[in-house]
């Protein structure tokens, strides 16, 4: 069998392969006395959290662990990809514990959007997936806002004890804890690793007094995630950068559109009438009839309708219809990991299509 290292920082065992993942150490590191982890070396010598990823298993192990602990939860959302960057397990775990829900990337939102309603909306689907959050919150860890009313509903929850932060990989988890510690740090030299005491449980300790600590948890990659179906060029198109630019689109009934080639927005009974695409201000939005979508998907996907591009176009699962009927005015269809586009109008029949596995639903207008 072959010797495992364990880091001296969270307790990781060290792999020499994977950059990006869990236990990272070039190899060189190996020949010294006591090996750290990559993610626990930035974090000592910088005061920095760098992003990794582990595996399900992996991830129930420290949720398991973190259930054991008595403590504040701290799980950060994407607003773009709630339902995509969700934790599915995560409530039979909480247990007593307090947590609080942190919707990430506020930076990104219209300003037609009305942040309380999405607070509302946040809270409603946490409840409806299990989680009673003791307090919802929006922020900017890109920018900075929001981020001292956080902290201290934090120091506020926390009631003296460890705080623990959750997310799955790429809801700004790291960008979130860095801005932390460069924002209440003060001193440099304030962030050490050491070992969580008793058990291993890869997470990484930065003090926060003398009797407590914030862990960073590895993030975990969710499966349902629009960004794990396209390469990383790609997703720099469908991700937000800047504020987003509605888009507003007349359309009358048997008309299509196709959101690159990553999903379908098909408008089916309902008088002319226009419709808000809330989505990355570089995505391609394309308008074809309804009766021809089907034909021209099977051309033109990884052509005319990218992303995904020409490489990806083959492997890309196919895409899987969702009929609503909207009852109600002013209604979003959420396509994960994409944006929403908003219905105005009641009694409107819309099919929705999405790779196998992304989600899509409806909810209440932010508007
Ligand atoms: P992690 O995997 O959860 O640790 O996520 P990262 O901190 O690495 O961030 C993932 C991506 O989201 C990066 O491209 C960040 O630049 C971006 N990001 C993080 N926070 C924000 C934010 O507040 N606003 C915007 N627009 N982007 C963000």
């Amino acid at each position: 069998m072959e010797e495992s290292i364990a880091c001296i920082g969270c307790g990781v065992t060290i792999q020499t392969e994977d950059k990006e993942g869990l236990g990272y150490a070039p190899l060189s590191s190996l020949e010294k006395e006591s090996v750290i982890c990559q993610r626990c070396f930035r974090l000592k010598h910088y005061n920095e959290v760098q992003d990794v990823s582990l595996t399900d298993d992996d991830f129930l192990k420290i949720l398991n662990g973190i259930g054991q602990t008595n403590g504040l939860i701290v799980k950060i959302v994407d607003i773009f990809d709630f339902n995509g960057s969700w934790l599915p397990g995560l409530h039979r775990f909480v247990g007593k514990k307090n947590i609080l829900l942190v919707g990430n990337k506020v930076d990104l939102l219209p300003k037609s959007v009305k942040h309380k309603k999405l607070i509302t909306w946040m809270k409603q689907s946490a409840k409806d997936l299990g989680l009673n959050p003791v307090d919802v919150f929006l922020i900017s860890a890109h920018k900075g806002i929001g981020i001292p009313e956080v902290a201290e509903a934090i120091d506020h929850y926390r009631e003296g004890k460890d705080v623990y932060v959750v997310g799955c990989t790429n809801v700004g988890k790291s960008t979130f804890i860095n801005r932390l510690i460069k924002d209440f740090s003060g001193e440099d030299d304030v962030i050490t690793t050491s070992h969580f005491p008793g058990t291993t449980l890869d997470m990484i300790d930065i003090p926060l007094d003398d009797d407590a600590s914030l862990f960073d948890t590895p993030g975990i990659i969710n499966h349902h995630q629009m960004a794990h179906y396209v390469d990383k060029k790609e997703l720099k198109v469908i991700t937000p950068k800047k504020e987003i630019k509605p888009k507003v689109f007349q359309l009358n009934e048997g008309q299509t559109l196709f959101f690159g080639g990553l999903a379908r927005f098909d408008f089916v009974t309902g008088g002319r009438q226009s419709f808000v695409c809330h989505l990355s201000n570089e995505l391609n939005i394309h308008r074809t009839k309804l009766e021809n979508a089907d034909e021209l998907y099977q051309k033109q996907k990884g052509d005319l309708l990218q992303p995904p591009g020409p490489k990806d176009a083959e492997s890309f699962p196919e895409l899987v219809s969702h009929e609503f009927s909207i009852k109600e005015a002013k209604t979003d269809i959420v396509f994960s990991g994409l944006g929403w586009v908003t219905v105005n109008e009641p009694n409107v029949k819309i099919v929705a299509h999405v790779p196998k596995g992304v989600g899509v639903l409806i909810r209440p207008s932010l508007i």
